[in-house]
């Protein structure tokens, strides 16, 4: 019997892989890719599967990244992380605010693991990773040797870094170097972030505000089954923003700096009347409308047809074409979601 993946992803679809290898170490990694891939079989690499959607059964093997560690470096103007692909995210938040650390505060509740968090420049409450992150270690499966990119290196964008692009599919992350600032700058410019006073909030406040932002609108992935955002917030031209706001002047729009204007994928949804929209065991999130769960045994067929019928409903409405977030795994590789919904 083959192994069910259904516990190593957080949208909890009941897939099967050949194999699944759990990694505790960049040796064990190496050692696990080679031999899973020596024969021309497929394999991928996993965190903790928050950002990602299971088409089919796996013909191949899963590795899992559990290499764990946090080593901290105390500078005069600074805090260094080296830190162990395969950390909880959230719990590596909690533990540098234990310390007296701040910075990561906003970025509380984010699911999923350190190692995944540059690989879509994880952002929440007006903060990226790409302000914080040194580098990434990586071992590149090709070669087998380590190779380090600095910050620029990533390439980060929003919600992409070079870690999505063809050419370094097969750089496998290890660890993340984060730097955090002693002088501390409170970042207050979302939701009811805004109300709390600049002189005089505590990085713990921000993280208690966030957390409770967070679970009172979005499902926790323990209880029912999702995989966060599922299409990104669109950017569209400012020309475009200025027709679609002569006919809904109340949307939410975002300028960009490169002058392109950012919309709110979850409001362009919830005008579709679109909350609570099922279709077999999957449906819209009431609660926030960019969110699909996984409401009663869902198939990634459900999702993939719920995902469908809300960017043509979108698109129809607003000439705006919602794209995933989310990454979809075929039987052998990734493969992509737009074409996958569209
Ligand atoms: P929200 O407050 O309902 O706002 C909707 C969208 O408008 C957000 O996605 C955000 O874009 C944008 N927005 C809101 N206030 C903004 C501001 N002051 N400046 C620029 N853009 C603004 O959003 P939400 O769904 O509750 O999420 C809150 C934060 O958590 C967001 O940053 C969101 O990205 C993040 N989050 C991410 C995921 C994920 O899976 N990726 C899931 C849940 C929440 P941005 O998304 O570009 O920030």
């Amino acid at each position: 019997m083959n192994p069910s993946l259904k516990s190593f992803n957080t949208f909890g679809i009941q897939v099967y892989a050949k194999h699944i290898a759990v990694i505790e170490s960049a040796q064990e990694l190496l050692a696990a890719w080679t031999d899973a891939t020596s024969n021309g079989q497929p394999a991928i690499l996993l965190g903790e599967g928050s950002n990602i959607l299971f088409l089919k059964d796996f013909d191949g093997t899963v590795i899992v990244n559990r290499i764990k560690g946090i080593q901290i470096t105390e500078q005069d103007d600074s805090w260094l992380l080296h830190v162990g692909a395969g950390e909880n995210w959230h719990q590596l938040v909690e533990k540098t605010l234990l310390q007296g650390i701040a910075g990561l505060e906003n970025l509380a509740l984010i699911p999923g693991c350190v190692g995944s968090s540059p690989i879509q420049n994880i952002g929440a409450y007006g903060i990226e990773i790409k302000q914080v992150c040194q580098y990434v270690d990586c071992i590149d499966l090709n070669s087998g040797q380590a190779v380090r990119l600095d910050n620029e290196q990533c390439q980060f964008g929003y919600r992409d870094s070079i870690f999505k692009h063809a050419d370094y599919k097969h750089y496998a992350i290890v660890a993340v170097g984060l730097k955090l600032a002693k002088k501390w700058q409170p970042v207050l410019t979302y939701g009811s972030l805004t109300q709390l006073d600049p002189e005089n909030v505590t990085a713990q406040q921000i993280f208690d505000s966030v957390c409770e932002m967070r679970t009172s609108k979005l499902p926790d992935p323990k209880v029912t089954g999702n995989a966060g955002s599922f299409f990104k917030n669109p950017v569209i031209t400012a020309k475009e923003a200025q027709e679609l706001l002569i006919h809904y002047p109340h949307a939410p729009h975002y300028p960009q700096i490169d002058g392109q204007v950012k919309l709110a994928a979850g409001w362009l949804i919830d005008q579709c009347q679109l909350k609570g929209h099922q279709v077999g065991g999957a449906a819209v999130h009431q609660q926030q409308a960019l969110v699909l769960i996984n409401e009663d045994n869902a198939s990634s067929a459900d999702i993939v047809a719920l995902a469908h019928y809300v960017r043509q409903q979108v698109g129809n409405k607003f000439n705006v074409w919602l794209e995933p977030e989310v990454r979809f795994i075929g039987s052998t590789q990734e493969v992509s979601g737009l074409e996958t919904i569209a």
